[in-house]
């Protein structure tokens, strides 16, 4: 039996070990990955933490896979052994719920997410349901495009919810997803306000580099009023934070998929059709489209690499807020 390595969850508290695990063979659909690069997302550090419930334990996290196609499975067609793909959260859906019948398959009833309910990339390999599977450009190279994969496509769904009429648009928390997302917003010729945790001048000048406008402590006001503000800092607080930055109409956006309580807060301050609301994992829709405009932009992603024996030092330089954009495991060729 082929074995591979792996950095192996086994229970909520504990840090990452390496283990030897057999290849995992693809089924019906499914292709296998020879696994290159595999982004950390603030997801990761929620299943760790046992905020988000009842994951596969033992679980290999990871959902920002990107990996070239050694086998295929019964039945798989879309690619060809060679090809470069992506592997997203998103890794498979019923197909038949109400939501995916109504094309938001980013709700379904029985979801399959990668690095949760079944094994992602932090690992030599991994199998995928090829249709959930994005192809990958030629313009990035692997760990340039693991971002992509959900600090884009997130951050990208999110900005999306923001609506078109945004002149103004506040980011808090400048992470993986906002360095991207501030980029695609100031392509489209918007103001970014960018909003960091007090202090950390290293993240503010970051955000300045991505062309943001301004920026400052999340317990500062923007220079004027926000049209829409994405958060995508797990901290309820910042809820109330941004609503008092809008403008009449404005829009929050929560950006994470988990966050922590948000205090109750006077009317007034949603009141003149202000909105919050959610985003919720994706769609093979938005993927497309977020993957056609990057290269447009173009979207350049800042990473800081680890080998995949250092996967757990990656996870806690983000849960430190130590790094600068977005952290990704690179898995060494045999
Ligand atoms: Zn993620
Ligand atoms: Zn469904």
């Amino acid at each position: 039996m082929q074995t591979m390595r792996a950095m192996l969850f086994e229970a909520p508290g504990h840090r990452l070990k390496m283990a030897k695990l057999p290849v995992p063979q693809p089924g019906s659909g499914q292709v296998l990955l020879k696994i290159h690069a595999c982004g950390v997302c603030h997801t990761d550090l929620h299943i760790l933490d046992g905020e988000l419930g009842d994951p596969k334990l033992p679980l290999v996290l990871g959902h920002q896979i990107v990996g070239t196609i050694v086998q295929l499975g019964l039945g798989a067609n879309r690619f060809q052994i060679g090809n470069r793909v992506g592997v997203p959260w998103l890794g498979a859906t019923d197909g038949n719920c109400r939501y995916c019948k109504r094309g938001q398959e980013n709700l379904c009833d029985h979801p399959v997410f990668t690095g949760y309910n079944v094994d992602g990339g932090f690992a030599e390999y991994a199998v995928a349901d090829e249709r959930f599977c994005f192809p990958l450009l030629l313009a990035y190279t692997d760990v340039q495009a693991a971002p992509l994969l959900c600090a884009g496509l997130i951050g990208y769904r999110a900005y999306h919810m923001a609506g078109e009429n945004v002149e103004t648009l506040g980011i808090y928390g400048f992470g993986a997803a906002a360095h991207i997302i501030a980029q695609v917003a100031k392509h489209e010729g918007r103001k970014v306000y960018a909003f960091t945790r007090p202090g950390d001048t290293a993240a503010q000048s970051f955000a300045l580099r991505q062309g943001a406008n301004w920026t400052g402590d999340s317990t500062q006001a923007p220079p004027e009023n926000l049209d829409a503000a994405l958060i995508f800092a797990p901290v309820g607080p910042l809820v109330v934070t941004a609503l008092k930055a809008t403008h009449k109409g404005g829009v929050v956006v929560c950006g994470g998929i988990h966050m922590s309580d948000i205090p109750a807060f006077p009317y007034n301050l949603l009141w003149e059709e202000r909105l919050i609301r959610s985003v919720a994992n994706l769609t093979r829709r938005d993927g497309e489209e977020f993957l056609a405009l990057a290269p447009q932009v173009p979207v350049r992603t800042e990473v800081t690499v680890f080998p995949l024996e250092r996967a757990n030092e990656a996870l806690t330089q983000l849960r430190k807020g130590q790094l600068v954009g977005a952290a990704v495991i690179t898995i060494a060729p045999d």
